[in-house]
């Protein structure tokens, strides 16, 4: 059932086997999963149904270094928000960022779960085979098509030859026609389901430990308009995106100084996201315009292609991972340049492609979010977020800038025009994709989670979100927020079958 913490009597406090906090993807699918299974769920959403300004300003925070985006009252994005929240980067609300986002879903690549020795604290403790068994079963579904399959298309592979042999990679990704909105998604099972309780306008406040302080044993949340509840459970899962879930671990510190898993100063650290340019032109070449099917992005839903160096030129010239996007634009909207060549796809004349380019961070403890002083209108501290680089994130920026369009020309894909602003990490804006807070690790002197996303020095607090992912190279990190959602739920619908079966 769905209701809302003002239906809720005053005094009366509710129990799950598991409360889940937050209904974005992560949210939404691990809630359900568990639920389906017979467990008894509740899960906490901030926001409502109707977005409200005032819930979405408990996500207001203070940029200490590079900001994120700057809010876009003309855009074409996000019009059912009010002008002036157009271009937010998370969205408080029920459903989540799955409100705004775009729908574009992408595996990880093998070799981002692997440690690369020239990129300080990469690689995952896991590895791409422990995640591929979700990927699929959520891309099935879900109903996307089949990126394995579309990987080994002979056009593609075909495609994919011939940029090899220039020292580019190139990867697909699927497209949805509508972005899976969760709160549409899986609204109408959350109404009908009687294992588990969506309780709305209720934001997480504090952890409440037990006296070992490794065990939290309920959640307290609160109201915009006053009205408290606590709800307590046996398994917690923190599903509030990569910015509040870290934050409501530090603001839990009445029992633990310095916050739940913090014990070695590493929840917040480690803030990535992907610096996007995105006002680039690709002329088309030769390769271009006889690839240019594949390369067309509508009618949605489809696969895309998106293109990097290779595997081997990024080793040797020690270089972060990016990806460069190519949207076609078709002579509706500029008109063909003389002595330009243009190319033809399904839906037209394309006069030259819109270049997308996307690079990877390097993850380091100085980038971070942590509570600052001021308070929210619930009283509880804002965040402060100092978004900040390396110079291997510098250099490798201007190495990539500097092979990257030679190899694109010599292939045949075409002449990219960077115009007067060419990308430097001062005008690259987030790309919307926070990263890290809470890494996973194998050691807790490493990380937040362990490779099941508990947190560390807890024995029932879990994460779910990209706040574990100790780094995050490839674009896209939505499918792999999903993929470890699933795993998570997984892997407690064991844990909670064996605690059954000794109990009987
Ligand atoms: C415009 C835009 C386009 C994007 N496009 C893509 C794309 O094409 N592909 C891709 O892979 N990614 C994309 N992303 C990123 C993607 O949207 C996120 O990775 C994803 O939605 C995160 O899901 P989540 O469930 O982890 O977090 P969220 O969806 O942010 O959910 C967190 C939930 O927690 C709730 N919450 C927060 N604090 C509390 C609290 N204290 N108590 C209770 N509830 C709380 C929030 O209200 C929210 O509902 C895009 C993002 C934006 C903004």
């Amino acid at each position: 059932m769905i209701t809302d913490i003002l239906d809720i009597g005053e005094q009366i406090n509710l129990r799950g086997q598991v409360i889940v906090v937050g209904s974005g993807i992560a949210g939404a699918e691990v809630a359900t999963h568990l639920a389906r299974h017979g467990r008894e769920v509740v899960l906490l959403e901030s926001g409502r149904g109707q977005f409200e300004p005032s819930i979405q300003a408990l996500n207001d925070l203070t940029f200490l270094g590079k900001r994120h985006r700057e809010l876009d009252p003309d855009t074409y994005y996000h019009r059912y928000l009010p002008p002036e929240l157009r271009g937010v980067s998370r969205v408080r609300q029920f459903g989540g960022t799955s409100n705004v986002w775009t729908g574009k879903w992408k595996y990880l690549q093998p070799s981002d779960f692997e440690g690369r020795d020239w990129v300080a604290n990469s690689g995952w403790p896991i590895g791409f085979d422990d995640l591929l068994p979700y990927y699929r079963s959520a891309a099935k579904d879900y109903s996307f098509g089949d990126l394995e399959a579309e990987a080994m298309r002979p056009e593609i592979r075909e495609f994919r030859a011939k940029l090899a042999a220039f020292g580019l990679k190139m990867s697909s990704f699927y497209w949805e026609k509508t972005p899976t909105r969760t709160a549409v998604r899986f609204g109408d099972e959350m109404r009908r389901s009687e294992n588990l309780h969506v309780v709305l306008g209720a934001t997480a406040t504090e952890l409440k430990l037990d006296a070992s302080c490794q065990r939290v044993t309920a959640v307290a949340c609160r109201s915009l308009e006053g009205r408290e509840l606590i709800v307590e459970g046996d398994v917690i899962i923190l599903a509030m995106g990569a910015f509040e879930s870290a934050r409501l671990l530090l603001a839990s510190d009445r029992q633990i100084p310095g916050g739940i898993g913090n014990a070695h100063d590493l929840v917040g650290r480690f803030y990535t996201d992907h610096p996007k340019h995105h006002t680039g032109i690709l002329w088309p070449g030769q390769l271009t315009q006889k690839y240019a099917h594949e390369m067309q992005y509508k009618p949605k839903p489809r696969f895309c292609l998106c293109f990097a160096l290779d595997d081997v030129t990024q080793q040797e010239q020690k270089l972060l991972e990016h990806v460069l996007y190519l949207k076609p634009i078709y002579e509706k909207k500029m008109a063909p340049v003389p002595g330009r060549p243009t190319c033809r796809d399904d839906n037209g004349l394309v006069v030259a492609y819109r270049v997308k380019f996307v690079t990877e961070q390097v993850p380091q403890k100085d980038s971070r979010i942590k509570l600052g002083t001021e308070r929210d209108a619930l009283g509880k501290r804002k965040l402060e977020v100092n978004w900040c680089f390396t110079d291997h994130d510098r250099q490798s920026l201007s190495k990539i800038l500097e092979i990257l369009p030679h190899r694109v020309a010599e292939a045949g894909l075409g002449t990219i025009d960077f115009g007067d602003e060419p990308p430097s990490l001062e005008n690259m804006t987030d790309a919307a994709h926070q990263m890290g807070t809470t890494r996973m690790a194998s050691r807790p002197e490493e990380g937040v989670v362990d490779t099941d996303c508990r947190v560390f020095g807890t024995e029932n607090l879990y994460v779910a979100s990209s706040a574990v992912f100790p780094t995050g190279p490839s674009y896209s990190p939505t499918f792999t927020i999903l993929a470890l959602a699933r795993r998570l739920g997984q892997h407690l619908l064991q844990k909670t079958s064996a605690k059954l079966a000794q109990l009987s």
